[in-house]
């Protein structure tokens, strides 16, 4: 029954967009970018343009406006999750400005409240329930790593080394799964104290792996789901920059540049995907491409001061969908 939801989804990459409201507090303004019918369609209208040239649309395979809750976001994410447990490769990507809710649609803004889990807490919380589920016929053992790269190099953000093999941690409950991941995120947040907000300046990395025993037959299969809250995708002002602030907006542009370019080769079926460009390609190699499935959280910032951000972040969505 899970496979034929796979089916159902049409190629291998699909596009979600996500719209986040203003904030409490900020200035209320007329929003840039507005969700449309139910037909994946965004309307995107620049601030400084009048008349008919003001509008645009774009599409994508489902967009999610300003008020839609992170239940309803899962809700679309969790039939490409669940192939997993039959064997599937996964790669889930938040994309965006910083601020734009990379972190809220992946992470949450908090994890003391199950509302506000992320796709992350989620999926793990899915993963574990269908696991339990199929305890007559499957035996499913999940193991969970998480890196980060930030000038192109790996840490391992649960040991705080530097990576060739990130640590495995085996997990048999919701429960693990928080432990592991406050771990991560605080060992991420200590990082940006110390480097001044580092933490929109590289990108983490969540491998779930699954492991199954099929116990009548003995077949085994192998699942991994990727979960990826990219680096800040804002543009940097070469002529303002210098030193480590330069290095590390050219180690984003290329790296986010190279997953663009993976991601377009993929979607054309070209017989070239360029993985070796860059770390964040070669760590997600064997979850791009094949048969593996990707889907692309493209997150928005209403406000119409980020309009230029907001373009060529769609500019970025529109080549790879
Ligand atoms: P990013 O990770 O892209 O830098 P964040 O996820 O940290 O952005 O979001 C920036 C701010 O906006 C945070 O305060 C976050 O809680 C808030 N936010 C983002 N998305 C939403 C949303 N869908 N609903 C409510 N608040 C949101
Ligand atoms: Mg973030």
């Amino acid at each position: 029954k899970l496979y034929n939801e796979v089916q159902d989804l049409k190629g291998n990459i699909r596009v979600y967009c996500r719209v986040r409201p203003f904030l409490p507090g900020q200035c209320k303004k007329l929003t840039t970018v507005e969700h449309i019918g139910e037909n994946g369609e965004l309307l995107v209208s620049n601030p400084t343009k009048p008349g008919k040239d003001k509008n645009r649309i774009f599409k994508f395979n489902k967009v999610f406006g300003q008020a839609a809750s992170q239940e309803e976001v899962f809700l679309d994410t969790r039939p490409l999750i669940r192939t997993v447990l039959d064997g599937f490769n996964v790669c889930i990507f938040a994309y965006g400005q910083t601020g734009s809710g990379k972190t809220y649609t992946m992470s949450g803004p908090s994890i003391s409240s199950k509302e506000d889990w992320g796709v992350n807490y989620r999926a793990l919380h899915d993963l574990f329930h269908i696991a339990q589920n199929r305890k007559g016929s499957m035996t499913y053992e999940i193991g969970v790593q998480m890196v980060e790269i930030y000038n192109e190099q790996v840490r391992d953000l649960l040991t705080c080394h530097a990576v060739p093999d990130a640590s495995m941690h085996q997990v048999t409950s919701t429960e693990d799964v928080l432990e592991l991941m406050n771990i991560g995120l605080m060992n991420r947040a200590v990082s940006a104290t110390a480097l001044n907000e580092r933490s929109s300046r590289s990108h983490s990395i969540i491998t779930i792996h699954v492991r199954g025993v099929d116990l009548e037959s003995g077949t085994l299969l192998r699942g991994n789901l990727h979960l990826v809250d990219l680096a800040g995708s804002e543009r940097v002002d070469r002529s303002e920059v210098t030193g480590e602030r330069l290095r590390e907006a050219q180690h984003i542009n290329k790296s986010l540049s190279a997953l663009g370019d993976v991601i377009f080769a993929l979607a054309q079926k070209s017989q070239h995907v360029p993985y070796r460009n860059s770390k964040l390609t070669q760590v997600l190699q064997s979850s791009l491409g094949g048969q593996a499935k990707t889907l692309m959280f493209v997150q928005l910032n209403p406000d119409p001061d980020s309009y230029s951000e907001t373009l060529s972040t769609l500019k970025f969505a529109e080549r790879v969908s």
